[in-house]
């Protein structure tokens, strides 16, 4: 198909999965990615863990060097902001240049941002985010300062600051809002887990507490003022309260967007020739008969080569039904590893079961509705997640007692 330009709006793991999926299908236009970021793309995961502490490299997270996108011919126009779209015209507009650029086919993979702490004080210096690598870079240096931190926000990524501070060896408080971490997601129990494993290596919560301001002397961070009016004394403030989809190009172009960019099980928007995955699409799901947005790694990986496939017309899925991955994701903190996969809708209320040995960090937990798996962890139990994904996939009622006990392999939990 030579003269048609597919454009990539957003170059991270999504919007480069993409583009290699392209040339691999043998795609043989033109193929341009803009992304507002200088660095050349590169993937998130190492940013909060071993090369936050400087025992890697930050190379690790590059994605590809730059000889790559010069082979595959592919034209990366970094520290670059799409600003508009024009759907009828089939153009973007490219922040500094004159002329909009012309796209056969439109992928928008622009990712998330972090949600800003909004009261008073939170522009000071000493508060920060961590999404970027610019922002890695910034936080490493502090943290080699061992400075007194405090978290805002027990989910993951709170939680792997708070483990990589403690590695750092800075003081850590933790502070969050609800009565334990990541309680909307793993429930009590195995919220419980992640409390115990974070106080054993001495960070300090503060649960059930907002953020009500940013102290500060003369512009520098000094602590945190909580709900309960007691300060946190703090050099550093971490804030992640989660993130927020980077929607804004494609509701001012007039696309559908509610959770993110609406697509359908082909990763296809309410325009026929713009594509959207990776952390900003909310996608009809045909494994699960509903829609989500996920936030993960493995996500903006497999969506990307699923949306490269889609866009040009190729058929996604072990049965064409459409991009039809399971959810997956993997966190590490001090030693303990942890794997997820499968989804809870918010409104599921669970049962909750779990197998092996909780207060020694070596379990699974399984969330159920119905008897039918909805989702399963394990920390430190590994080459366990095929099996899980296959029970889920399975749609089949399970035996809780069978899932409880450690001594019954995964495939035979079946009612
Ligand atoms: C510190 C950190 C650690 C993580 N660790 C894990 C982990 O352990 N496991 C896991 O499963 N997931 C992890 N994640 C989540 C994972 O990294 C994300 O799900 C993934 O990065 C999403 O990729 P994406 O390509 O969809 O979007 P993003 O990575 O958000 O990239 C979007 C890109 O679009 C660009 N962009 C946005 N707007 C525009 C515009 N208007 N014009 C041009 N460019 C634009 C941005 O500059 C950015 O480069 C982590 C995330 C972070 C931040």
């Amino acid at each position: 198909m030579p003269g048609r330009q597919f454009v990539i709006v957003g170059g991270s793991l999504a919007g480069v999965k993409a583009a290699e999926t392209l040339r691999i299908e043998g795609f043989d236009g033109s193929i341009v990615i803009v992304d507002a970021d200088h660095e050349p793309p590169y993937e998130r995961p190492p940013l909060s863990k071993n090369a936050l502490l400087g025992d890697d490299d930050w190379s690790v997270a590059v994605l590809h060097d730059e000889k790559w996108y010069a082979d595959h011919d592919i034209d990366l126009r970094l520290g670059r902001r799409a600003t508009a779209i024009d759907l009828d015209g089939h153009t973007v507009s490219i922040d500094g240049d004159r002329d909009p650029l012309r796209f056969d086919r439109l992928l928008i993979s622009t990712g998330a941002d972090p949600r800003r702490l909004d009261v008073p004080g939170a522009d000071a210096d000493g508060v920060r985010y961590l999404r970027t690598m610019d922002d890695a870079r910034l936080l490493q240096a502090r943290l080699a300062e061992r400075p007194r931190v405090a978290v805002i926000g027990a989910g993951w990524i709170g939680l792997e600051v708070a483990a990589a501070a403690r590695t750092a060896g800075a003081q850590v408080t933790v502070v969050e809002a609800r009565s334990a971490p990541l309680l909307d997601a793993l429930g009590a129990t195995v919220a419980d887990v992640f409390t115990q494993l974070h106080r054993d290596h001495d960070v300090t919560f503060r649960f059930g507490e907002g953020v009500d301001e940013i102290l500060t002397v003369g512009g520098h961070v000094r602590g945190v003022r909580t709900s309960t009016g007691a300060p946190v004394p703090a050099d550093l403030v971490v804030v992640g309260i989660g993130v927020a989809p980077n929607t804004g190009l494609a509701e001012a172009a007039g696309l559908e967007v509610a959770n993110g960019v609406l697509v359908d099980e082909r990763l296809q928007t309410s325009h026929p020739d713009v594509f959207a995955t990776g952390d900003v699409a909310n996608w009809l799901s045909p494994v699960l008969g509903y829609r989500l947005r996920v936030e993960h790694w493995a996500n903006a990986h497999d969506g990307g080569e699923a949306a490269g496939r889609s866009m040009l017309g190729k058929t996604l899925g072990k049965e064409g039904t459409g991009y039809d991955v399971l959810p997956f994701f993997w966190t590490d903190q001090y030693d303990a590893g942890i794997e997820y996969a499968g989804h809870v809708p918010r409104d599921a209320d669970p049962d909750v079961v779990t197998r092996g040995d909780l207060s020694g960090r070596e379990f699974m937990a399984f969330w159920l509705s119905e008897n039918r798996l909805l989702a399963g962890m394990h920390m430190n139990v590994w080459d366990t997640m095929d099996a899980v994904q296959d029970v889920i996939r399975s749609k089949r009622p399970v035996d809780p007692a069978k899932l409880a006990d450690p001594d019954v392999p995964l495939d035979q939990v079946y009612a």
